[in-house]
């Protein structure tokens, strides 16, 4: 607002300008041209960014309230949440340059899970609500004692694709479900670009049993829950197998290597192509690695055709 417009303004509110007499007498001094310049150096007050007026001019009184309306606090809007963020990965994924072709790895991996026959206590004749009954009453190893709930499994137990991470998060354990979340809700995402619902497919973990504190699941935690995830995918009998993260791989391959040196390569768990892919956690703390987790969707999308 200029000068004429906030003189204006104040005539329209009928409020009075206060100009002290000093001011006056300096003017008449000055003389009538050029008096109105002074009056606006001693009458403007510009308020702060909270609205505040500004200490005045030291040879200026202070305005009274009136004379500059306080200007509203404009508060910028917060932003949005993470989890409110609608995932944007599939706007940066290049299309695939390789093509996947599934074959056997007779590799050193063929006794995985190394001596989980030896823990399978019928486990492996168990139907889908003996399994899940014997899993809700597990305490097999030290995590039952820090668990919320056990974390079985969601999805179409007659699914194509089944989709296996390590272990559950505070999340999951609370709800007892599988990637809810941020990384479930990227997961969904992820499942949608390939043209899957969450509800199409099987979502399971390595482990039943939330780990304190979130570390990855010990070797002999992972030994002991083998079995109800080998009877799971017995029951399921998924054409693929998303292996999510590097928990996942390396427990369903036995093999001690990196994801970023598994994925791409062709595996099986029991005869099932296996297909590694960055864990969907680690992908919203890495986002320029999403576009190699797109190209491992999309091999696993061709496997079920
Ligand atoms: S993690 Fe697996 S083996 Fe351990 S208590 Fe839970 S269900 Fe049982």
């Amino acid at each position: 607002m200029n000068e004429a417009q906030r003189q204006e303004y104040l005539r329209a509110m009928g409020i009075q300008n206060w100009i002290p007499r000093s001011a006056v007498a300096e003017a008449e001094s000055i003389g009538p041209d050029n008096m109105e310049p002074k009056m606006i150096e001693s009458a403007h007050v510009e308020p702060d960014s909270i609205g505040r007026a500004a200490a005045p001019e030291r040879r200026t009184p202070p305005p009274p309230a009136t004379l500059s309306p306080p200007r509203p606090v404009v508060r910028a809007e917060p932003p949005p949440s993470a989890a409110d963020e609608p995932p944007s990965w599939l706007d940066e994924v290049p299309p695939p340059a390789d093509e996947y072709l599934p074959a056997v790895d007779q590799g050193d991996h063929a006794d995985r899970f190394g001596d989980a026959d030896l823990m399978d206590d019928g486990v492996s004749r168990l139907d889908w609500a003996g399994l899940e009954a014997r899993v809700a009453h597990c305490e097999a190893c030290e995590l039952h004692k820090s668990r919320t709930r056990t974390v079985f499994g969601v999805g179409r137990r007659d699914a194509d694709l089944m989709i296996i991470g390590e272990a559950p998060g505070a999340d999951e354990d609370r709800k007892g479900e599988p990637f809810v979340g941020r990384a479930g809700q990227l997961l969904n995402a992820m499942l949608k670009a390939i043209g899957l619902g969450r509800e199409q497919v099987y979502i399971a973990n390595i482990l039943k049993c939330r780990p304190p504190g979130n570390r990855d699941p010990r070797a002999e935690e992972a030994l002991q829950c083998a079995p109800y995830l080998q009877r799971q995918v017995a029951l399921v009998k998924p054409r693929v197998i998303l292996a999510v993260g590097a928990v996942a791989a390396r427990n369903l391959l036995q093999r001690d290597e990196a994801v970023g040196r598994l994925r791409g390569g062709q595996h099986q768990f029991n005869g099932i192509p296996v297909v590694v892919t960055y864990h969907p956690a680690y992908l919203l703390r890495s986002p320029e690695q999403k576009a190699k987790a797109w190209q491992d969707l999309q091999k696993a999308a061709r496997l079920i055709q």
